[in-house]
């Protein structure tokens, strides 16, 4: 039976990972968002924090923002692109939070990521569209002796003006 196809990505992708911002370096305030303070959980499984961390590191580029981000914690600059797996969309900076600060991302993202990777590792694999560019040759028998003769032009050291021998001089058969 054929599977079905889903979609790749949705048509609308769900936020994670923007912070709140106090006033200062030319930028206004900004308090619409979490703080991620309040998501600091040092008693993460390290297993599960390094798994989201990773996936976290290899989205798809959705686009460059100008300037580089400071991380809200440290204040090192981090990261100027956003991310996206097709149905989340983060700030590549994001990663820095999880690997650095123990930042613990909620339900259900943890579980889309560890359910994803899942999928990707136990996943069969259809090899018989790929297989189906083979080029077959015309005719079995003659690829065979053409192959020979190719071999035999090889360890005989013959090329197309004739015989030579080991010091490549022409050798009249
Ligand atoms: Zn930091």
């Amino acid at each position: 039976m054929k599977k079905l196809s889903v979609a790749m990505v949705r048509s609308e992708l769900i936020l994670i990972g923007y912070w709140r911002r106090k006033a200062g370096r030319g930028w206004p305030a900004d308090d619409r968002w979490p703080s991620p303070e309040d998501f600091v959980d040092s008693s993460w499984d390290a297993n599960e924090r390094d798994q989201v961390a990773d996936y976290l590191g290899r989205g798809f580029v959705v686009r460059a923002c100008m300037g580089f981000s400071p991380c809200r914690m440290c204040g090192r600059a981090n990261g100027a692109l956003e991310l996206s797996d097709g149905v989340y969309v983060w700030p590549e900076g994001l990663k820095h939070y999880v690997d650095d600060h123990d930042v613990r991302l909620p339900e259900p993202f943890t579980s889309h990521v560890l359910a994803s990777i899942e999928a990707f590792e136990t996943a069969g694999r259809d090899e018989s569209w790929w297989r189906s560019f083979v080029v077959r040759e015309p005719h079995a028998s003659n690829e065979e002796s053409f192959v020979q003769r190719a071999d035999l032009d090889m360890d005989s050291g013959r090329n197309a003006t004739g015989w030579r021998d080991a010091e490549g001089n022409r050798i009249d058969a």
